[in-house]
């Protein structure tokens, strides 16, 4: 039975109780405990800062050339916190109920009420380090509207707030690796966790301009190690962004929760060729002033200046008036596939909707919208050469965010003890669909405040690590596991060998590019039971055809992207598989995930009866199916009730 670990008592007092509950180590006792800390993005650094700030040891690694490369750096938005500057209305229980019905009440009420008091504490550690948030005349920090809000909470540096902020952290991290606190590894791609004796005690690395496999034992493991919605391969994430470490922690006993939840991001740049690589996020933010249209007729190819007011229609506001362009990203990307399935859609292909300044550019003046968007029009315009402040821009959803991640309880440890996961790659706290601007500030309550108060209770219940006193058993499994990594590497360097040209194929990217077709359409935003069932067919031939024909370049010895990226696309069949799975045993409707057979006029219908749980999943070995647990999800404080935004 899962055992999530909720404090007793109030909502309002859960956090506190816990802090005061936990078993707490002495100051000088801490350096002699070390925590590996996988990732540098905002939660990662931010943890591994704050830790050995605290006075642990921290060993953190990174595959970036830079800490500052994490892809925490692209956020662009800005991040949620409950601070009511704006004085309207706003308060940690209206975020917390904003948070919760966001994600259509699939996420643990207890751990979101916790972030919704954490935001402020946040908002004041990133002034405090300097992090230049816009500001009003008066010299408040300013705030914005992202979707799913009535009010104005979301702190923002112009379209580069995830930058700043990781500034912020790479700041403090920096610091503590010149205190000779931190011991940090770029370039160093994490393989496989190691496990003694039931906890999680070390990590498999792969130095990647070396090749080397290197093993690092520790007292516990932190994984920071972002979202893995480059499965689809158009995404708006980074092509590094993967989910081998989290996959592989559950191949070695961590459970893998909700896999199926996956946000798709209503406002992006839409593909404009087959051979595209990436897809550009336009920030939610824009959807502060830009009006989201389609002509009304189908088919319409007049040029948007060319189309009168009355024969617009813009969809948000007349579906979702009390929310409007601003509604959240599952229901307002749904919207705009069906105007585009009716064939309203814009562009060329028909697969893009207007998001229009012109009306705000005429109330505000110009010079005003570009001090609040500057970067992003000239980011839209250097891609399509289309000027954003002259035409609408055109956009298109695509996959962002995910909001599965490995199972945690309130303490961020997952069910393999010694294991924590925070940021991203958790589950955590935004249910099946996450709000705009609260991933940032969820990962960093996680990594600044959450953390490093809760690993000490497991610490202060193991003996600390003695590099020289640690006994060989652990080092030989250690070993046994760098082995076996090192094998599956030279079994990809060996795809093809065999056949007559010697070599695979078929390359890696046109692989990962038919992974991502096959996710897109069955598995994407919207899903039924047989597409998902389609799924699983092809993706076991393409999981063959993978090893069989995969053209994998060079050798292992020294920097070989090629290599990694194949590494990290079989990761992404396999657990597309899992992602499959959740989806097929989840027949109901809620958030981003929409199965088409479970609607009502249009809108996802959710089944609270049969799915008010979180879904974990364990691995059972290679070829067996994997089992599910449930958490079952209880609502003290609210109602689940059926979310609306008219
Ligand atoms: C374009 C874009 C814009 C966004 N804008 C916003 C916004 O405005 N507001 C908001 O709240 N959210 C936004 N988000 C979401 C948010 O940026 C991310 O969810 C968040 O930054 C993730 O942070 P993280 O620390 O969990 O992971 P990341 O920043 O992704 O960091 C992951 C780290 O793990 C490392 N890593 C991964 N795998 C391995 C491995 N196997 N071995 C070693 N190291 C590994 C990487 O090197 C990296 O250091 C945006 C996302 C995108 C893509």
């Amino acid at each position: 039975m899962i055992d999530a670990k909720v404090p007793k008592g109030k909502l309002s007092e859960k956090w506190d109780n816990c802090l005061d509950g936990l078993k707490l180590i002495s100051p000088n006792n801490k350096r002699k405990y070390k925590v590996i800390v996988v990732g540098t993005g905002l939660a990662g650094a931010s943890a591994s800062a704050t830790m050995a700030e605290l006075g642990y040891q921290v060993e953190s690694f990174s595959f970036h050339d830079s800490p500052r490369r994490a892809h925490s750096v692209a956020a662009q938005g800005g991040i949620n916190a409950a601070k009511n500057y704006r004085g309207d209305g706003d308060s940690i229980h209206r975020l917390f109920y904003d948070t919760i019905k966001g994600g259509d009440f699939r996420s643990r009420e207890a751990n979101v009420f916790r972030l919704a008091q954490i935001s402020n504490n946040i908002i004041d550690q990133c002034v405090a380090q300097g992090v230049p948030f816009a500001r009003e005349y008066g010299g408040l920090l300013d705030n914005r509207s992202f979707g799913g809000a009535l009010v104005s909470r979301t702190f923002y540096s112009r379209g580069q707030t995830g930058q700043q902020l990781l500034l912020g952290a790479y700041g403090a991290l920096n610091r503590q690796i010149y205190a000779g606190k931190i011991d940090h590894h770029s370039r160093s791609e994490m393989l496989d966790i190691v496990v003694d004796d039931g906890r999680a005690k070390g990590i498999v690395v792969r130095n990647l301009i070396t090749g080397e496999m290197t093993t690092h034992l520790a007292d516990a493991v932190v994984l920071a190690t972002g979202g893995y919605s480059n499965l689809f391969y158009l995404s708006t994430n980074a092509a590094g962004c993967n989910v081998t470490a989290t996959y592989r922690a559950y191949k070695r006993g961590a459970s893998f929760a909700n896999p199926c939840y996956t946000q798709i991001h209503p406002t992006c740049i839409p593909m404009n060729h087959k051979g595209q690589s990436k897809l550009t996020l336009m920030s939610e933010s824009l959807r502060n002033h830009g009006r989201i249209w389609v002509p009304q007729q189908a088919d319409d190819k007049r040029a948007p200046e060319q189309i009168p007011e009355v024969e617009r229609d813009y969809f948000l506001e007349r579906k979702y008036p009390a929310y409007g362009n601003l509604s959240p990203r599952d229901i307002s990307s749904r919207a705009v596939k069906q105007v585009c399935d009716e064939g309203r859609g814009v562009g060329e292909l028909g697969q893009s909707v207007y998001l229009d300044f012109g009306e705000a550019i005429e109330r505000l003046g110009m010079e005003s919208i570009k001090e609040y968007y500057g970067n992003l029009f000239d980011m839209y315009e250097h891609i399509t050469d289309e000027n954003p402040y002259q035409t609408p821009m055109r956009i298109y959803p695509a996959a962002h965010y995910t909001m599965g991640g490995l199972w945690v309880d309130y303490n961020l440890m997952s069910n393999l003890p010694g294991l924590f996961v925070i940021g991203e790659a958790n589950f955590s706290d935004h249910g099946a669909n996450r709000l705009g601007a609260s991933a940032l500030m969820q990962g960093l309550a996680d990594g600044y405040f959450i953390l490093p108060q809760t690993i000490g209770d497991y610490l202060a219940g193991a003996t600390p690590y003695d590099e020289s006193a640690n006994s060989s058993d652990i080092k030989a499994s250690a070993e046994a596991l760098a082995k076996e990594s090192s094998e599956r590497i030279e079994r990809l360097l060996s795809i093809g060998k065999s056949s007559s040209s010697g070599q695979g194929s078929r390359s890696v990217r046109s692989l990962h590019q038919s992974l991502g077709e096959i996710m897109w359409n069955h598995c994407g935003m919207t899903r039924n039971s047989e597409g998902l069932t389609t799924a699983l067919d092809q993706l076991s031939s393409l999981k063959e055809e993978f090893w069989k024909t995969a053209l994998v370049h060079g050798e292992s010895g020294n920097l070989n992207q090629n290599l990694e990226q194949a590494g990290r696309v079989a990761d992404f069949i396999d657990f597309s598989q899992l992602m499959c799975r959740d989806a097929l045993a989840r027949e109901e409707s809620c958030g981003g995930h929409f199965r088409e057979e479970h609607q009502e006029q249009g809108e996802a219908a959710r089944d609270d009866k049969n799915f008010s749980h979180v879904a974990a999943w364990q691995y059972q070995g290679e070829g067996n199916p994997p089992t599910l647990e449930q958490e079952p999800l209880k609502f003290d404080e609210l109602k689940a009730v059926k979310r609306s935004y008219q």
